[in-house]
């Protein structure tokens, strides 16, 4: 649907509407030419790299979109804000312990990402959490600080301990934390006979809630974690092995994406109370893990809406800091050092999924009627009659008309009583009315419920080279937010509503919920298609949870995925690139062989050879084609 155009319109109007300052905190912006722009801080200084220009150097390389952009600056950059916040913090308040972060491995595995983490981490002594066997043997090979925890969540069996008790002994500090009673005996009974003292830590259930979409990890029915009474038996049972000693760390997750500062700071506060009593208990403590939970502000509206935080880094931070002051101190209790799992917050900014548009859906007349000839239907006639008749006084009337005479003629149709033409006829003059009602409404008093929902019935659809499914799952799985805007022509007045669909052809693969600052809507202005040129679009803060949720709806794979590495001169190198699925690979990933296919295939058309359907020079020519599109990207490809 066209937006009316509005005068005056600056790139400062298109920043604001795309939102891309408030989310971008610093490491997004728009150029003045209406380009968006990568911001990292190289050695001080902060480079301008337009988007667009990294998307062209891809595809000068032969790469094509979509593609996941990581930039490891970003990543970096974020790393450092985590630890320098928490050290600020500490310094300010005179806290006399440390932070220690851990990245937990499963919001994202990829091994780039994680091998980033470790090599940039291992100055701020940052560590890993890992949740299962798999993720405890990539902390094991990656993190070589001895400063960095490593801490083990998750189900734990004899193995897993065995091989967090070996590493025990090689120096790693290495955290078991108990998330149910029955795991306490298989480590008491593995660090016997390997003769190794585990670090134990414990996780809690605590009684304080969060908002937001992922609360089902706090409260009593949480599913991880001990209630207090389990707490107080598994102390027991430790003391009478004498292996209160063991006992180090207190842990507690209340779910990720918390947006009200005041659930942090109430978990915190149960937390260090818990913590006083472990110490007077007698456990040896030190170790205070708070898990995740920082959030991202990905409508960048700084409330304590879901997809939002009403909070900045700094003030987690400080507030984390006081509260276990203010409830340690009074015990005489010693400060621990402060452990975050935030997994979200450090990786969520650094990836940034960019696609082209294929193709537009217009709502609009296909052809406008100037005139319905004398022989035409009654309700025909009508309709004109009632397109004719719009006016800024008669709005609702002139809606409720057309949609009846429609809906009518639509009746008639399927009685066999009106002519595919006639019908045809009628669903133009039907366009045209709503159009012309909606460009009314815009100067009316007031609008009505009606006008508002017209204008996403009439927004274009806007065919978008990307699966839902597969890059940005926790849209369609969680109705999940994420910031979405072209990549270029923010100069220009965007003149179409829209919203998105994926190439996946399923009715889910849609994106039709956008956030800015005040309110979640169902279409995006968007820049009308020029003729010979690409339309970009990028959607942001995507690396944190999406790349391992994603699955092959429709057999579309993994995207390509470039990884950009900036330098102080502002020039930029590609320091990974992994080449997404082929259509062969999606292929042997439901059992298929692409050889079998093929052999397959080979058969048929040598039937229609015998056959004479096809000559044998034009069955090499079809192979040929086979062949070659097995080996293709299973995205669109234009040539
Ligand atoms: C998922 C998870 C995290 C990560 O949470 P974020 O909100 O992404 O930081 C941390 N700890 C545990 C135990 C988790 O399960």
């Amino acid at each position: 649907m066209k937006i009316p155009f509005k005068k005056g319109w600056s790139i400062a109007d298109s920043t604001e509407l795309y939102g891309v300052n408030d989310w971008g905190v610093g490491y997004f912006s728009v150029s003045e030419d209406g380009k968006v722009i990568v911001t990292p801080n190289i050695d001080g200084k902060t480079i301008e790299l337009p988007l667009l220009n990294v998307v062209s150097d891809i595809k000068d390389r032969g790469m094509d979109v979509p593609v996941l952009i990581r930039f490891e600056d970003l990543l970096e950059e974020q790393i450092g804000r985590l630890n320098n916040a928490f050290t600020t913090a500490i310094k300010a308040s005179n806290y006399q312990g440390q932070y220690r972060g851990v990245f937990p491995i499963k919001v994202n595995q990829q091994c780039h990402v994680i091998e980033e983490i470790a090599e940039v981490g291992a100055k701020y002594g940052h560590g890993l959490e890992a949740g299962s066997k798999p993720e405890l043997i990539i902390a094991l090979a990656h993190l070589e600080s001895q400063d960095a925890c490593i801490v083990c969540n998750g189900y734990k069996d004899a193995e897993f301990i065995d091989l967090g008790l070996q590493a025990c002994k090689m120096g790693y500090k290495c955290f078991f934390v108990i998330e149910t009673p029955s795991e306490l005996p298989i480590i008491i009974e593995r660090s016997r006979k390997l003769g190794i003292k585990p670090m134990i830590g414990v996780r809690v259930k605590l009684a304080s809630m969060v908002g937001g979409h992922w609360n089902a990890t706090s409260g009593d029915r949480s599913i991880f974690g001990l209630s207090i009474a389990q707490l107080i038996e598994m102390v027991d049972t430790l003391k009478a092995e004498g292996m209160l000693d063991c006992l180090k760390l207190l842990h507690y997750h209340l779910g990720s994406q918390i947006p009200n500062i005041r659930d942090i700071r109430s978990g915190v506060l149960e937390a260090c109370h818990v913590y006083n009593e472990l110490v007077k208990e007698g456990a040896a403590m030190g170790y205070l893990d708070l898990g995740g939970g920082l959030a991202v502000d990905y409508d960048g509206s700084k409330s304590n809406y879901i997809h939002s935080k009403n909070y900045t880094l700094d003030e987690y931070c400080t507030d984390i800091v006081d509260v276990i002051i203010s409830t340690l101190d009074p015990q005489g209790v010693e400060h621990p050092t402060i452990i975050t799992e935030s997994g979200r917050a450090t990786i969520a900014y650094s990836s940034v999924l960019v696609f082209n548009v294929l193709d537009v859906a217009k709502f609009e007349p296909a052809s406008p009627v100037d005139e319905v000839q004398e022989d035409e239907h009654e309700l025909i006639h009508n309709l004109k009659e009632s397109l004719d008749s719009v006016s800024l006084r008669n709005i609702q009337e002139c809606y409720n008309d057309t949609v009846y005479y429609r809906d009518e003629i639509r009746e008639l149709f399927k009685r066999g009583q009106i002519s595919l033409r006639s019908r045809s006829l009628a669903e133009n003059l039907f366009l045209q009315t709503m159009h012309r009602l909606v460009a009314l409404a815009d100067d009316a008093p007031r609008t009505m419920h009606e006008i508002e929902k017209l204008k996403e019935q009439l927004s274009d659809i806007y065919y978008c080279n990307f699966s839902l499914f597969q890059s940005l799952p926790d849209i369609w799985a969680i109705d999940q937010i994420f910031p979405i805007s072209p990549i270029h022509r923010l100069n220009e007045f965007p003149d179409r509503n829209a919203m998105i669909a994926d190439i996946t052809c399923d009715c889910d693969g849609k994106i039709d919920r956008f956030s800015n600052m005040h309110e979640t809507r169902k279409t995006l202005p968007l820049h009308d298609l020029k003729a010979n040129e690409e339309y970009y679009i990028g959607v942001f803060l995507v690396g944190a949870y999406q790349e391992t949720l994603g699955d092959l709806h429709n057999l579309f794979g993994d995207t390509n995925v470039v990884s950009v590495r900036v330098q102080k001169d502002g020039s930029y190198d590609f320091s990974d690139e992994i080449e997404g699925d082929s259509i062969a690979d999606v292929l042997t990933y439901v059992e298929y062989q692409p050889q079998n296919l093929r052999e397959r295939f080979r058969k048929i058309a040598e039937r229609s050879v015998r056959q004479g359907f096809i000559t044998g020079a034009e069955r090499q020519s079809i192979m040929k084609t086979f062949s070659d599109s097995m080996m293709g990207y299973t995205y669109y490809e234009k040539d």
